[in-house]
C-alpha cells in the first residue's frame, strides 16, 4: 500500500470526470516539513502554531520564531501557507502560562478570544509572521472566531502590525489573506458583510462537530457518538458551502475528518474542493478521489437524504465500494 501512495504522488488529486480537489497537509512543528515533498501535498492548509509554544519551557521570542515560520514558508517553495494563530486555552495548556481554572475550558478562555483580550503575545507572533514572509505572500487564519467582531479586530491588529513594518522600512507581504477558521455554529449565521471580508474560511470539523451535536471531543464516552455524515451536519454544511459561493470566500475544510477518505470524499462532492489533513491521509484520499465521480457520489447522497436516512454513510459507502480500479 504504501508503494501505491508513493506512485499517486505527482499524479494529479482528480476524480474520473476530471474534478479537481486541492489536498493540503496539516502541520505544525519542524519535523513536518520534510512531508510537503514526500506526501504530494498542495501547501499547508493549516500550519497550528501553538505547538511550538507547547513544546517548550518559555515563550518564544520573536525573533526564534520568525526564523522558524521563515524556514516553513521556504520549504513550501511557493506553496500556500495558512498559518493559525496561537490557538491555546482548552485542551491546549502551556507549561509557562497561569493555568485557569474554568469550568468548560473548550468554551473558554481560548484561542482568539485569549488572543484579543491580552495581545501581547499575538501581536508579537504576527509581527514574526510579517518578518518571516519577507516581501512574500502570507496567508493568516483566526482560530474559534465566533463573530464578525473577532475577525475583524484580529484583522485590524495584523494591519496595524504590517503598518508598523512599513514604516520602519521593513518588507511586508506582497499578497496577504486574511482568513477565519469556522469552529463555533455562530459564524456560518453572521452577516454577509463578514463573509465579504473575510478572504477564506477553514472549516474547523473537530471543534465545529464538537459544538454542533454537544459532544465533548475529548470524553471517550461521546466522542464517537455522532457520526459526521449525519444529514444534519451535512446540510449545516452545506449552508457554509453556500453562504462562502454567494460570497466568493474560499473554503476549506481542516480538521481530522479531511483525512477520512469517506468523509473526504462526501465533503469534495457536497462542494468543497480544498481539504487539509496530516500527510499520511493524502494518499489514501487521493486513491478513492481518482476512482470516485464526484457527480454521482452527489446524487447518492442527495438520494440517501431524499429516502429519509439519518447518517449517509451506507449509501456512501456502498458507492465507493461498488468502484472499480
Ligand atoms: C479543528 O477544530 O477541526 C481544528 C482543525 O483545530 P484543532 O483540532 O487544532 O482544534
Ligand atoms: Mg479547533
Amino acid at each position: 500500500a504504501q508503494k501505491r501512495y508513493a506512485d499517486l504522488r505527482t499524479k494529479p488529486a482528480v476524480d474520473r470526470a476530471g474534478n479537481g480537489v486541492s489536498l493540503m497537509m496539516n502541520a505544525g512543528l519542524m519535523a513536518d516539513l520534510p512531508s510537503l515533498k514526500g506526501s504530494g501535498a498542495d501547501g499547508v492548509g493549516l500550519f497550528r502554531t501553538e505547538l511550538q509554544f507547547l513544546i517548550r519551557s518559555r515563550v518564544p521570542r520573536r525573533g526564534e520564531l520568525a526564523a522558524l515560520y521563515k524556514r516553513v514558508i521556504d520549504a513550501a517553495k511557493g506553496a500556500k501557507v495558512q498559518f493559525r494563530t496561537l490557538d491555546i486555552g482548552s485542551d491546549k495548556v502551556l507549561p509557562y502560562m497561569k493555568p485557569q481554572e474554568e469550568p468548560n475550558p473548550a468554551m473558554g478562555w481560548r484561542a482568539i478570544r485569549l488572543g484579543l483580550d491580552k495581545p501581547g503575545v499575538l501581536r508579537m507572533q504576527l509581527q514574526a509572521l510579517i518578518r518571516a514572509s519577507e516581501g512574500r505572500p502570507l496567508s493568516v487564519m483566526f482560530p474559534f472566531v465566533a463573530t464578525p467582531d473577532e475577525f475583524n479586530a484580529a484583522k485590524a491588529t495584523l494591519l496595524r502590525e504590517i503598518d508598523r513594518e512599513a514604516t520602519l522600512g521593513r518588507p511586508v507581504p506582497s499578497d496577504l489573506r486574511v482568513g477565519a477558521m469556522l469552529e463555533t455554529p455562530s459564524l456560518a449565521f453572521a452577516a454577509d458583510s463578514f463573509f465579504a471580508s473575510c478572504d477564506f474560511i477553514s472549516i474547523g470539523g473537530n471543534d465545529l462537530k464538537q459544538f454542533f451535536f454537544a459532544a465533548d471531543r475529548e470524553n471517550e464516552r461521546v466522542r464517537r457518538r455522532y457520526d459526521t455524515l449525519d444529514t444534519s451536519f451535512l446540510t449545516f454544511i452545506e449552508k457554509i458551502i453556500a453562504r462562502c459561493a454567494a460570497n466568493e470566500t474560499a473554503l476549506s475544510f481542516c480538521g481530522e475528518d479531511a483525512g477520512r477518505p469517506i468523509e473526504a470524499l462526501t465533503f469534495a462532492a457536497l462542494g468543497i474542493r480544498t481539504l487539509s489533513m496530516r500527510p499520511a491521509s493524502i494518499g489514501p484520499v487521493k486513491h478513492l478521489l481518482r476512482r470516485a465521480d464526484l457527480t454521482e457520489l452527489k446524487a447518492v447522497i442527495d438520494d440517501a437524504r431524499a429516502r429519509g436516512m439519518q447518517s449517509v454513510r451506507p449509501a456512501v459507502t456502498s458507492y465507493l465500494a461498488g468502484l472499480q480500479g
